[in-house]
């Protein structure tokens, strides 16, 4: 079956009220026909907000397949089965997930939790002996992303980060047109990410699950980004911190980081990370030859953007259907990605966001070990 016709399919089963008895048992008849040769059969982890959007995405997906929930609400299994025509066999709860390691129908679980769990999450798949696809940040320090990069090295699987800006189009053609040298010698980055954040009762805010604030959730996408923008790897970062609500947010969870990168060519970056301002989606790339500039930049798009030589033209796609495709020929053929995406790339993130936050206590300037 087409992942169209699929997607038309499922959504009128979900639709007729006399089909619903009997999705179980023809939900998994639904998998049978499809979790064929060559697909990368995966579970999801955690199905909140993004993991909605990861499931819809999947259904226009031609080799990766959702065919596994892991969830500590039933209710939640329950309505993601009917949707998605899981069957009892491959749902499991926090509990019991180990299990899943004798389970054919699962190559790979996607992590999609609050932040401060990835790591002895990735570490309990990685035992299972299944592959992990773990969401941004990979973890909440360097530290916790080296045992992850570790753990999953012994248990022979692989390791790859939610990082979807890595295959989209635009970005990509930006990179390519810097390596093609069509900007000149890079000498600028700048890097804009934030957005208001709402309820203070989220998870979010809460330092023990989200292991710090808006640079764990957004900031590190100009952290990401001036890596793959700039071509390099910063050698140190300066930063910045301002806090216009303390009530909101609590010591250990920032709301706004201005910060500087140097890296090793003279490049330098300034960003931005808030969770106090709308409207902040923007990098701009500047060589002695030309310039990219893209905004909205990391959103779910479409991304827009443009350069010295034009508007950067090509068709929006869901970025989370062709993460999870790239994803599978990664797992799978072992497909090198122009951009990789995994564990390594997410551990340079987070050793550069430990730099910025002893910047932050220490007023000076920090080096990237
Ligand atoms: P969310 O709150 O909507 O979902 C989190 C899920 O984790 C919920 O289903 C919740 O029930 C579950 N969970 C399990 N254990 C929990 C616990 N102890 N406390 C709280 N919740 C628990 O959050 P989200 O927006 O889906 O974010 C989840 C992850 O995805 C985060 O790491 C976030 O950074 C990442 N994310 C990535 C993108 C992207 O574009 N790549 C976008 C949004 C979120």
């Amino acid at each position: 079956m087409k992942a169209t016709s699929r997607r038309n399919f499922l959504s009128s089963v979900a639709q007729s009220a006399l089909t619903v008895s009997l999705l179980p048992a023809f939900g998994a008849g639904i998998e049978n026909q499809l979790v064929g040769e060559g697909k990368l059969r995966v579970a999801i982890m955690g199905l909140g907000s993004y993991a909605n959007r990861v499931a819809e995405a999947m259904l226009d997906c031609k080799r990766a397949v959702l065919t596994g929930l892991i969830s500590g609400s039933p209710e939640k299994v329950k309505t993601w089965q009917s949707k998605y025509g899981i069957p009892d066999k491959n749902c499991y709860d926090y509990g019991n997930f180990d299990a899943i390691r004798s389970n054919p129908d699962i190559d790979a679980v996607y992590i999609i939790t609050p932040n401060a769990l990835h790591k002895e999450q990735t570490l309990r798949v990685a035992r299972a002996g299944k592959h992990v696809i773990c969401e941004k940040p990979m973890s909440v320090n360097a530290a916790e992303a080296e045992e992850m990069v570790a753990a999953c090295k012994k248990a022979g699987v692989k390791l790859l980060i939610g990082y979807r800006m890595h295959v989209e189009a635009k970005t990509l053609e930006v990179i390519r047109l810097r390596k093609s040298g069509a900007f000149g010698k890079i000498v600028f980055f700048q890097g804009l990410s934030g957005f208001k954040i709402g309820d203070p009762t989220q998870w979010r805010l809460n330092k023990s699950l989200a292991g710090g604030g808006a640079m764990m959730d957004i900031g590190i996408y100009s952290v990401n980004g001036s890596r793959y923008m700039v071509g390099e790897e910063p050698i140190w970062v300066t930063a910045q911190e301002t806090k216009t609500d303390p009530v909101k947010f609590k010591p250990g969870v920032d709301e706004t980081i201005i910060f500087q990168m140097g890296f090793p060519s003279g490049a330098v970056a300034s960003c931005l990370s808030t969770y106090n301002a709308n409207h902040l989606d923007k990098f701009f790339l500047s060589g002695d030859k030309g310039f990219a500039e893209m905004q909205p930049s990391t959103g779910y798009g479409p991304i827009m953007g443009k350069t010295h030589l034009g508007t950067l033209d090509f068709a929006h796609r869901t970025h989370q259907t062709v993460q999870m495709d790239e994803m599978a020929d990664v797992i799978l053929d072992n497909k090198k990605l122009e951009v990789p995406l995994d564990g390594e790339e997410g551990l340079k993130d987070m050793k550069i966001i430990d730099a910025i936050y002893r910047s932050v206590a220490s007023g000076k300037k920090e080096f990237i070990s």
